[in-house]
């Protein structure tokens, strides 16, 4: 078992209709690694502040996740400011401060170097093939973006996603790579330009995985109570790639099955503030979500 996921460790300052929070921890590493402890032991590489709480680093250790690749840097951590319309599904990016992620060249420990899945979370596709080197064999490439860089680096996407196996995207980036408004169209578009799968995520109507010869559908938890969607993208694919890791298989039935988790994930995720939701989460409740969507879905 092993899952790499490369990203950002974050501050986040998230304004909603229903509140606001300065400063909290968040970062798609984050995110992505918690989700993914509940199926496998996952690592992260990236870079902190020394402003960043010793606390979250052991709350992180605590859910088995291995830090070893996580610098601690003179300077202060990343900083992103997000604030949501009534309609969760609209965000602004308000503010970015790189501070110590600016120069951030992520170097992989020996103990990382032969991993069987790496993630590359929301970074500049310009360095992942400095990234991709450090790796021995990994047996899955995965990727996701963030509408900076379909803006300011596209040419560099479109090559990466050349060589990439799975492309978690949202509604509106699929769209913005593919130029295709239809959803069906935009999905099978981005399966030509090189991964095995796509996986488009719909916010609150969930997401839908095109294989090379299938589409799957899964819902988005039936939630009433959205209090801040950031991180349901990066827990969506922490839940999907920990399963995966965890089966140690890629049939379509663990696919699918790895989509229901990736959903089941990013609605806890959404529940509260940052990362507070996983606090108190156990092992019971996932599953219990988990059994909540087969009878949601059976028919
Ligand atoms: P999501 O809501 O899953 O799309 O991801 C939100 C997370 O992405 C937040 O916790 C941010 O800290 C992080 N984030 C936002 N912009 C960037 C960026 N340019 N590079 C890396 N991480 C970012």
């Amino acid at each position: 078992m092993s899952l790499v996921i490369i990203g950002s460790v974050a501050f986040d300052t998230i304004r909603t209709p229903w509140g606001d929070r300065e400063k909290i921890v968040g970062g798609s590493g984050t995110y992505c690694s918690l989700a993914a402890s509940y199926f496998t032991r996952p690592r992260v590489v990236g870079v902190v502040g020394r402003d960043f709480p010793r606390k979250t680093l052991a709350l992180l250790r605590s859910r088995g996740i291995d830090l070893a690749g996580l610098k601690v840097k003179a300077g202060k951590t990343f900083h992103w400011e997000g604030k949501y319309e009534e309609d969760p599904n609209r965000r602004t990016t308000v503010r970015t401060d790189l501070n110590v992620f600016a120069g951030f060249r992520p170097e992989i420990p020996a103990s990382f170097r032969g991993s069987r899945i790496v993630y590359l979370a929301n970074l500049n596709p310009e360095h992942h093939e400095f990234i991709l080197s450090q790796f021995r064999r990994p047996a899955l490439v995965a990727m996701d973006t963030i509408r900076l860089w379909i803006d300011t680096k596209r040419e560099a996407l479109l090559k990466e996603l050349g060589r990439v196996d799975i492309y978690f995207a949202n509604d509106e980036e699929a769209r913005l790579v593919t130029g295709e408004a239809n959803l069906i169209l935009a999905g099978k578009a981005l399966a030509r330009l090189g991964p095995s799968l796509v996986v488009v995520k719909k916010g609150e109507h969930g997401a839908l995985v095109f294989g090379r010869d299938f589409v799957f559908g899964v819902l988005a938890h039936p939630s009433e109570h959205v209090i801040d969607p950031t991180g349901a993208g990066d827990s969506f694919a922490g839940g999907f790639l920990g399963y995966l890791d965890k089966t140690a298989a890629l049939s379509a039935r663990d696919v699918r099955r790895a989509a229901v988790y990736g959903s089941v994930m990013a609605s806890f995720a959404i529940e509260d503030f940052g990362i507070g939701r996983f606090l108190g989460l156990d092992q019971d409740l996932v599953e219990a979500r988990f059994r909540q969507f087969r009878k949601l879905t059976t028919f």
